[in-house]
């Protein structure tokens, strides 16, 4: 299909619009079923490029973007599945369907690995709101006009902030506390601004955000990311959208500053980098002198496949991507469902790593971003004649422990790092072993890291 046969204008579709897409009629009526039972509870928002070009609709429900769009019922027990399906489609009763919307949205963990207890900072005695830091040299900030996507994926742990949870929403109203923040902690390298999708953003709400950190008492800032899943759902941001030009004039901008603009490309599939116009987006972003690179989780029933992540690392290469990180889905959601053992994992990683070149083994992973840092499965080797999981940071709260090898116990079950034991007899983890050093990155801050 030719760029000019694309939809080019948004169109956003959701739970009370999707019966007028043209798609919902391929949909068996147990699935169209599913959809209106479970999307009370997980949100989904889709647009007619990813209905269109994504989903192959003879694969359906199997189909990997499918699965990555719309809810299924196996993401809910059978019983809770049974009660909110009488709740939505029995005697309308308001009430006690938002109640028991609630209740099964706060047991999914909406913000897990002690993201708003522990990160958000505070300075000169008040909470940075939208502002997270965790990790020494990188600063993560949420713009709050950027806190929605072009479309959401299931195994989303940031739905919260999309329903009007307000209390478990981040906002930032202005990047003037961020830049405060900044010129206070000399030892910030990067911005990361995060969402939602911040490409979300017009390119003048975005400038707003981005042109305050180019100032030269910001010259410790070298690099400024954005984490984006536009390059996959709707490419079209950075090619055909109105506004498309200035965006890359904005990226140009950074890094005629002497800066690192990373676009942070959130790809789950191979799929979301097949169309022309997909392909297209990545090339005019790095005609821009920014960078573009490629991380997402894995997730059971959309990207089991080693085969797709050859397919999009190699693909996303030849195009001058880096892959960067492959996740493990993390411990919210409808995690049950997307799940897979780590040591499946570690097998995924590993058969498509080793059918890459060099450019390719950039990829880091599998890797949990879990409470005291990113844990990255290194192997799982016999040692001793004890089978155990291989572990090191790439990324902790205590940097000391960044790139030391620790062992766990093998369990072919386990998911999550909270489910590991030591292995060789010990106790404790490294990172168990004493309270967190928690650093003061600048005098004036009391920051809980
Ligand atoms: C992953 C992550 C970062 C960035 O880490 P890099 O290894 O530099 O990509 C920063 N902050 C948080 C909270 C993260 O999870
Ligand atoms: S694009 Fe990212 S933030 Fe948006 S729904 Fe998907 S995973 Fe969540």
């Amino acid at each position: 299909m030719s760029l000019a046969d694309l939809p080019t204008k948004f169109q956003a579709y959701t739970r009370t619009s999707i019966r007028s897409a043209r798609q919902w009629d391929w949909m068996a009526p147990e699935l169209q079923e599913a959809v209106t039972v479970l999307s009370t509870v997980l949100p989904f928002r889709t647009n007619a490029y990813v209905l269109d070009q994504l989903i192959d609709w003879n694969r359906v429900p199997d189909d990997p973007i499918w699965r990555l769009v719309f809810p299924h019922r196996d993401m809910l027990p059978p019983e809770d599945y049974a009660r909110l399906k009488q709740l939505v489609l029995g005697q309308p009763d308001p009430d006690r369907l938002a109640t028991y919307v609630t209740a099964l949205r706060l047991r999914m963990n909406p913000h897990p690995a002690g993201q708003m207890t522990h990160n958000v900072p505070s300075f000169e005695g008040a909470q940075l709101r939208g502002i997270q830091h965790k990790y020494r040299e990188t600063v993560l900030f949420f713009p709050g006009a950027g806190q929605t996507c072009h479309a959401y994926c299931t195994f989303c742990f940031r739905w919260p902030q999309f329903v009007g949870m307000d209390d478990y929403k981040f906002d930032a109203r202005a990047s003037h506390e961020l830049v405060a923040y900044l010129r206070a902690h000399p030892h910030v390298s990067d911005v990361l601004i995060t969402g939602g999708d911040p490409m979300i953003m017009n390119a003048r709400a975005l400038a707003a955000v981005i042109e305050p950190l180019l100032v030269p008492e910001l010259g410790h800032v070298q690099n400024i990311r954005i984490g984006t899943k536009s390059l996959a759902y709707w490419p079209q941001r950075f090619v055909t959208d109105r506004d498309a030009d200035e965006v890359l004039q904005l990226f140009e901008k950074v890094v005629a500053s002497g800066r690192q603009l990373a676009i942070m490309g959130h790809y789950s599939h191979a799929a979301e980098l097949r169309p022309a116009v997909a392909q297209r987006a990545v090339r005019r972003i790095l005609g821009t002198g920014a960078t573009v690179r490629m991380q997402a989780p894995l997730i059971r029933h959309v990207n089991e496949d080693p085969a797709s992540w050859v397919e999009l690392w190699t693909t996303g290469v030849r195009l001058g991507a880096i892959p960067y990180y492959m996740f493990v889905e993390r411990d919210t959601g409808p995690r049950e469902y997307f799940a897979l053992p780590l040591a499946r994992a570690y097998e995924v990683f590993s058969e498509a790593y080793r059918q890459v070149s060099g450019l390719a083994r950039t990829v880091r992973g599998p890797s949990m971003s879990a409470f005291p840092g990113k844990v990255l499965i290194d192997g799982l080797p016999t040692i001793g004649g004890e089978k155990v999981f291989a572990l090191q940071f790439l990324q902790a709260r205590d940097a000391s422990l960044v790139r030391q090898p620790f062992y766990a116990r093998f369990d072919p079950q386990a998911t999550w790092l909270d489910q590991l034991k030591p292995a060789f007899g010990a106790e404790r983890f490294p990172f168990e072993l004493a309270a967190p050093r928690i650093v003061p990155l600048h005098p004036t801050s009391a920051l809980a890291a």
